[in-house]
């Protein structure tokens, strides 16, 4: 879907937007760095200054990959759930949840990535031996691999993330706007709440 964004003058001086024929005075983008930044790219405001500078800084924004691979133990002594584990050099998942205790099946556990690298195929081989020699499972089967490549915005030393306002009545709010966490849920929240503060 592409939105167009049109300034039409507005009553008593405020400025408005038209959106496929209707007419806004506010209007909040919330959505992924990318899918933001192509709106404001095909809007009428992308060549202000201001709409321009947030632009350029949330099309710099680079992703980080999360992977989560699920493997099926027959043998299973369940981690308390969820479990914390050290990753490291060949032992790269730092999260495992015993799917089991949430309801699946029984021995099936998710194994999380942040921040992955690798193939998957190299993924599934570490994460099982990494499930051997900390968890003390044996021979485990791989059920399932999801890997996001674009799981969150990659949070680098130095990273100039846009700031909330686009242009005039048109905000962006999401974990990437610049703000004081990296690509959390609370870094989310927080910013929906200042978007949404910032309406009036
Ligand atoms: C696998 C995974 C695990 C994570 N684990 C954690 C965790 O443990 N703790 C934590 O704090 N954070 C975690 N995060 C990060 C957290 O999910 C994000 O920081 C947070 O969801 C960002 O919220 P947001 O509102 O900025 O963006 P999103 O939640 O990405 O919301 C953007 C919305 O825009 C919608 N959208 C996209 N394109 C379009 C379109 N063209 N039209 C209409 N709508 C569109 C999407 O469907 C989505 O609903 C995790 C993320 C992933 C991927």
């Amino acid at each position: 879907m592409r939105l167009f964004f049109i300034f039409s003058g507005g009553k008593d001086g405020l400025v408005s937007w038209d959106i496929h024929g209707q007419t806004f005075d506010r209007v909040v983008i919330a959505r992924q760095p990318s899918e933001a930044a192509r709106l404001v790219k095909h809007s009428s405001f992308a060549v202000l200054p201001r709409a321009h500078d947030w632009l350029t800084k949330a099309q710099r924004i680079q992703f980080s990959a999360i992977t989560t691979v699920y493997l099926q133990a027959p043998h299973h002594s369940a981690p308390t759930t969820p479990c914390w584990h050290e990753s490291g050099p060949g032992m790269p998942a730092q999260f495992v949840f015993d799917r089991g205790q949430l309801g699946d099946r029984p021995g099936l556990l998710a194994f999380v990535v942040s921040a992955s690298h690798g193939e998957r195929d190299q993924l599934e081989e570490e994460v099982q031996a990494q499930a051997i020699a900390q968890l003390g499972l044996g021979i485990t089967q791989v059920v399932q691999t999801v890997i996001e490549k674009r799981a969150t915005f990659a949070c680098t030393p130095g990273l100039q993330r846009p700031p909330m306002r686009i242009a005039d009545g048109i905000l962006a709010c999401g974990d990437y706007i610049d703000g004081p966490y990296p690509a959390t849920l609370e870094g989310a929240v927080i910013s929906g709440i200042q978007a949404a503060e910032a309406l009036w």
